[in-house]
């Protein structure tokens, strides 16, 4: 069965094989990560407890340039789970073609029930037990599941202190005010934004008034949400950990999102129990629905946006979106992957459409090494640029090679990207 995170990106790369032109001694060297470092990090808290907790890094493949990955604080990572995700983050840099490898990063916890200053240690704590690894030129972390600018700048600070002088380069999705680019922090969501645009175009489809269902209003939830919103779609439901919101004729998706920032639950909007700013003016009036439920709603675009795993053999029957843009990592298995295939329902896969944070990620160590900032403008046509070549590209990939689906279609492209760059440099020694 496919539904570990790791077995299902190798089912996923297995699919690809056929269609792809890489030799397969090359190919089964792309299954394995090249190292992964399991790291134990006592803490005290504030409470004064001393609690341990463990993290992993995972440095996936290196042949196009220094790793890259985000790090994730979640009680349910796993060394499966973070290796698969690194493995992601190799196709994903090849895919858009940045001069980067494939990593990832997490730390076993529940942030919810830690303070700031606990989260701080810990930060510090892991960054301390994977220092030796990471590095401006060697590893770039970033911010992933409740990981935010915050984070990156305990993990900059803790790098810095060890190297005697700043290293802004070291980490990517910085606060501004030390390296930071902006456009960052709304980059994956509008990147997904993007791609359900040009998906649209493709099809051959009005963008305008389609119903749009989005698991997960966090960072790229909500964005992508908002800026979906802005180029006319419908959003029409949305969800958190506490539940779902749907409303056929559209939430109000600038209402929901103060909510939210001011540190409200979807299921508190649902009942009417707002926070902080957001205006009762446009209260639209949602019902309560389950995450389950979500997924099946009938729309015209599901957009995964929370955790792995959530379109399996057991739901796949009951969806109803005629397209799914993948903005979560991993959320389809591979066996739901073949039944949407069989089914003809379009699967933008996760590295294509969750791309943009990489992307901009890139674009901030690249201003970093310049020791010169760009405006948002330059960031965001850069993004859009980049995104939107990758889209074309797999697009192009799927329609001339026939191939099954834009999955096997990115993935062919990965694998070969990545391939060639280890052909040409060849097996150390
Ligand atoms: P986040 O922590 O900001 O938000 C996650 C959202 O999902 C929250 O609304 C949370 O309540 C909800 N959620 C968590 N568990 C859930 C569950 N079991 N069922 C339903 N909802 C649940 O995280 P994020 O940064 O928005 O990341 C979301 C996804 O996007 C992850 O898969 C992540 O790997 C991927 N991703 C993030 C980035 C980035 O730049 N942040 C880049 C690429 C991919």
């Amino acid at each position: 069965m496919a539904d570990d995170p790791f077995e299902n990106m190798l089912a996923q790369m297995d699919r690809a094989e056929e269609y792809a032109d890489v030799d397969h001694g090359v190919f089964e060297r792309l299954k394995h990560p090249e190292r992964t470092l399991k790291v134990t990090l006592p803490v005290e808290l504030e409470s004064g407890d001393v609690e341990v907790f463990e993290g992993y890094r995972c440095q996936f493949d290196s042949a196009r340039g220094p790793f890259k990955g985000g790090v994730r604080f979640h009680p349910s990572v796993t060394q499966g789970e973070v290796e698969a995700l690194a493995g992601w983050m190799t196709w994903k840099t090849a895919l858009v073609d940045l001069p980067y490898g494939g990593a990832k990063g997490g730390v076993i916890c529940e942030p919810k029930e830690l303070t700031d200053r606990d989260l701080e240690r810990l930060t510090r704590r892991y960054t301390e037990g994977i220092r030796r690894m990471i590095g401006p030129d060697t590893d770039v972390p970033a911010p992933d599941m409740n990981t935010d600018p915050q984070t990156m700048a305990w993990m900059m600070d803790t790098y810095s202190m060890y190297e005697g002088h700043s290293v802004p380069r070291v980490v990517t999705g910085k606060p501004l005010e030390i390296g930071g680019t902006p456009g960052r922090v709304e980059a994956t969501g509008r990147g997904v934004s993007l791609v359900t645009e040009r998906l649209f175009e493709y099809l051959d489809r009005d963008l305008s008034d389609a119903a749009v269902a989005i698991q997960g209003f966090g960072n790229v939830g909500s964005n992508a949400a908002r800026l979906l919103d802005e180029a006319g779609a419908n959003v029409v439901a949305t969800s958190d950990v506490s539940g779902a919101a749907y409303d056929p004729d559209g939430l109000d998706v600038a209402a929901l999102g103060a909510h939210v920032d001011a540190g409200g639950l979807v299921s508190e909007y649902v009942a009417g129990d707002l926070k902080g700013s957001a205006d009762r003016s446009r209260w639209d009036d949602p019902d309560a629905i389950t995450n389950a439920e979500l997924l099946t709603l009938d729309v015209d675009v599901l957009i995964p946006a929370a955790v792995e795993g959530v379109i399996t053999a057991d739901n796949v029957d009951d969806l109803r979106a005629s397209a799914i843009v993948e903005a979560a990592n991993g959320p389809t298995t591979v066996a739901a992957d073949e039944a949407l295939t069989e089914r003809d329902v379009q699967v933008v896969p996760d590295i294509l459409a969750n791309a943009g944070g990489v992307i901009v990620s890139y674009l901030e160590w690249v201003q970093n090494a310049q020791e010169f900032s760009w405006p948002l403008e330059t960031v965001n046509a850069e993004l859009e640029r980049r995104i939107g070549d990758a889209f074309d590209k797999t697009v192009e990939q799927y329609d001339t090679k026939e191939l099954p689906d834009l999955r096997t279609a990115a993935y062919t492209l990965a694998l070969e990207r990545t391939a060639k760059a280890h052909e040409y440099r060849g097996l150390f020694p």
